[in-house]
């Protein structure tokens, strides 16, 4: 009997890897024509002023439309993305289309605040990024001060590579933000070696911030620690008015997270966060 439950056991341990390695592949297959089929989008996510709740920039998040599984989350497929190199491919299209969509904004009065895009560590080491991304804002016509990219630590571990890559983007004008800080091969040597502008607290420190006086020193002395070295400061994954407040008496003036918004389309950014005056001048002229 023992045996028996053991054998039951083993082939619905392995029927299940199975399943899971088919929708990988499945996935992999999709993925694949995604791109041409259009069925990526974006979304953003506003960041904002804690002092008058201003909109100061917004991060593109991608998404992908699936056409049977309805829309994924970017943890699902950025992996796979990775692992089979339809990462370039797919950095390309959102690099473009984040900067063809704030172009727009800039062009239709929208704020002139500048737009936040995610590499992964492949896109960043690739060779001749910093000319290939300008390509890019030429295409569109979007300044380069309007695009910030968002790098971890862990990808500055080259550091003569990450030195020369990062000296490059500074010196085109292109603005660099460290997301996720605190949560990898945090090295303080890095930020006082490369360009950096803006350091991103990762949500992990956040979360517990009301509760926990561990994650709240972390906080306020990597709030200190920017402000000190003239780099602009964010923390991300606020979710409550206490943890917004908390935040602004350790005088944190920039946060993104749900409390504010969640990442939305395009049109709810405008109808939610573009300024009043623009709203009424679209109604009027219907
Ligand atoms: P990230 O760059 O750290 O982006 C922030 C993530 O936290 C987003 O998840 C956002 O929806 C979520 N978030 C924001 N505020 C809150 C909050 O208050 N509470 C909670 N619980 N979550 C919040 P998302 O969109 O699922 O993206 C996950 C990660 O996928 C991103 O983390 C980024 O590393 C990666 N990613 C997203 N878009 C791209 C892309 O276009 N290219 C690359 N290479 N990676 C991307
Ligand atoms: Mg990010
Ligand atoms: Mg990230
Ligand atoms: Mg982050």
């Amino acid at each position: 009997e023992v045996k028996k439950k053991g054998k039951n056991d083993f082939l619905f341990f392995s029927n299940e890897l199975d399943e899971q390695l088919l929708e990988k592949i499945e996935l992999e297959s999709d993925l694949r024509k995604a791109i041409e089929r259009g069925e990526l989008l974006l979304h953003y996510q506003p960041q904002i002023r804690t002092e008058d709740h201003a909109m100061i920039g917004i991060e593109a998040l991608v998404r992908w439309e699936h056409p049977t599984k309805g829309l994924l989350s970017p943890g699902l497929f950025i992996p796979i993305a990775e692992e089979t190199g339809l990462i370039y491919e797919m950095g390309t299209w959102v690099l473009r289309e984040a900067c063809q969509q704030m172009r727009r904004w800039h062009d239709e009065g929208g704020p002139l605040i500048p737009i936040s895009v995610n590499l992964s560590s492949q896109q960043f080491h690739q060779p001749k990024l910093a000319e290939y991304i300008m390509a890019i804002l030429e295409q569109t016509g979007l300044k380069p001060e309007f695009l910030e990219l968002e790098i971890t630590e862990s990808m500055m571990m080259d550091a003569s590579l990450s030195s020369s890559i990062l000296n490059q983007l500074n010196e085109y004008g292109i603005r660099i933000s460290l997301d996720d800080f605190g949560t990898g091969y945090s090295s303080l040597s890095y930020l006082k070696m490369f360009p950096i502008h803006k350091v991103k607290i990762d949500r992990s420190f956040i979360r517990d911030i009301t509760e926990n006086n561990n994650d709240r020193a972390i906080v306020s002395t990597i709030i200190a620690m920017a402000q000190h070295l003239n780099m602009e400061v964010i923390a991300e994954g606020i979710e409550t008015k206490d943890q917004l407040d908390i935040l602004t008496d350790n005088s944190c003036q920039k946060i993104q997270g749900y409390y504010f918004s969640k990442p939305l389309p395009a049109l709810d950014v405008e109808q939610a966060f573009f300024v009043p005056e623009r709203k009424e001048a679209t109604n009027s002229t219907k």
